[in-house]
């Protein structure tokens, strides 16, 4: 396996913002008195939910951010849960919100995510931070992306006016990511192609990149032959196969023709987090200063 100087360390970078994150929150609560509070509803016990959760219950604690999980049954109603959306929607100390998905069939998933505040949305789920996004006025930047994102500008990688090609255009990773980087700012100004599954022949674009994203959820799917001229290479994917935790990316064979790529694990993940707190932050700061 290549463990060259070209491998971005993901956990690195994650460090370096959960210390600028302590340090922002502590000003914060020396002016504010505020200490910022994350909640997260999770209905059911899908173990990869339950274990996120965790990890996020852990991040809060090492940014002091307060955290208070809502671990309900996966048969509770709907309205019972839009009760509680209100009534966390409503309570000043919470700043930011999550709803864990995947949800319970019975429950109408655009109607939950309508209900939440947009202004404690810090995952961007309700569409209304989406729509904010797409008319290149974001209040959040949704995290993975967001990560994506970041990763690039603290590896001095330029994007204005490079050719990104992301693989995968769901609503969480692709399509967002797209968006943020077409936005006018540093940053981002990039050429944009997005390729999904129905996209002939992928390595067309790939082979034409500056830079490319995999976001398809499926171990290996870009190949060393994919990819020309030394791009950057930064994997969202993440698999499981034979009990590891794999990319999208086939990591021996690409590593060696690119100037940069994220590992999977210690890549876009734990930066992930990290956006994740920086949102709650900025949610508390905004209810404060009453942005939103
Ligand atoms: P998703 O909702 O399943 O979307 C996958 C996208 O990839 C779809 O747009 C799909 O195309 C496209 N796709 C699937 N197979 C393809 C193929 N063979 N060729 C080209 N495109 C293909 O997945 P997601 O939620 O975006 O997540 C993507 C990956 O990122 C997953 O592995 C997930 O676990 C990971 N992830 C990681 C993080 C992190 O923090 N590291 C966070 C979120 C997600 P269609 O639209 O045509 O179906």
């Amino acid at each position: 396996m290549n463990k060259g100087a070209n491998i971005i360390d993901g956990k690195a970078i994650a460090a370096t913002i959960k210390d600028e994150l302590i340090l922002d929150t502590e000003q914060f609560f020396q002016n504010t008195k505020i200490q910022p509070k994350l909640s997260v509803i999770i209905l059911g016990q899908d173990p990869a939910s339950l274990f996120y959760v965790r990890m996020i219950e852990k991040t809060c604690q090492k940014v002091n951010f307060q955290f208070e999980k809502h671990a309900l049954s996966s048969k509770i109603s709907e309205d019972e849960l839009l009760e509680l959306i209100k009534q966390q929607n409503n309570d000043n100390k919470v700043h930011g919100i999550i709803i864990q998905t995947p949800l319970p069939k019975h429950i109408n998933q655009e109607k939950i995510q309508r209900a939440l505040n947009p202004g404690k949305d810090v995952d961007c789920f309700n569409p209304v931070n989406m729509g904010n996004l797409a008319m290149g006025n974001p209040v959040f930047l949704p995290c993975t992306p967001n990560a994506v994102v970041e990763i690039l500008k603290r590896e001095n990688i330029e994007v204005e006016g490079k050719h990104v090609v992301i693989v995968g255009r769901s609503n969480i990773v692709g399509k967002p990511l797209a968006l943020i980087l077409l936005l006018k700012q540093p940053n981002a100004n990039a050429t944009v192609t997005v390729c999904h599954s129905r996209t002939t022949n992928i390595s067309s674009f790939t082979r034409k990149a500056d830079i490319i994203v995999a976001a398809a959820g499926k171990a290996g799917l870009i190949k060393g032959d994919m990819v020309e001229n030394n791009p950057v290479v930064i994997d969202v994917g993440t698999n499981e196969v034979e009990g590891k935790l794999v990319g999208d990316v086939d990591f021996d064979e690409v590593s060696k023709v690119v100037s940069k790529i994220t590992p999977v694990p210690g890549g876009v993940g734990p930066v992930t987090n990290m956006m994740l707190m920086k949102n709650t932050l900025r949610a508390a700061k905004n209810m404060t200063e009453k942005v939103y």
